[in-house]
């Protein structure tokens, strides 16, 4: 379907050129991964009631598989996490038909707080 080009620009001035293309790319990414705008209106309602309580937004650790961000879980903390190892921490990839697993011997808060600490090695 053609659009009016000149009508288009106009209704979407407040966005710039990069802004439509970053958007498709996230519409994109947003699909492949099975997720809706509900999910990304949830996520961006999360983070600001979290700032505010004062608590700061950290970097996430990028999966080395798919790049999707991975979630630290603790491991071995109770029975029902028993890795019948010494690992006390868990990284597992947020995308489900990745999974990415990687196990640390750190506990998830030092996980966490290391994340935190190490932006620039961490975020894009
Ligand atoms: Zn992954």
């Amino acid at each position: 379907m053609l659009i009016n080009t000149d009508k288009f620009e106009k209704d979407m001035a407040a966005f710039s050129f990069k802004q439509h293309q970053d958007f498709l790319t996230y519409f994109d990414r947003l699909n492949q991964l099975g997720y809706s705008i509900n999910d990304v209106e949830n996520y961006v309602n999360e983070r600001k009631s979290r700032v505010k309580t004062a608590f700061k937004p950290g970097p996430q650790i990028k999966c080395p598989e798919c790049g999707a961000p991975m979630m630290v879980l603790p491991v071995n903390d109770k029975p029902s996490t028993q890795t019948r190892d010494n690992s006390r921490s868990v990284l597992i990839c947020r995308n489900k038909e990745c999974m990415h697993t990687v196990y640390s011997e750190k506990t998830a808060k030092d996980m966490v707080s290391e994340i935190r600490r190490k932006p620039k090695e961490v975020s894009e």
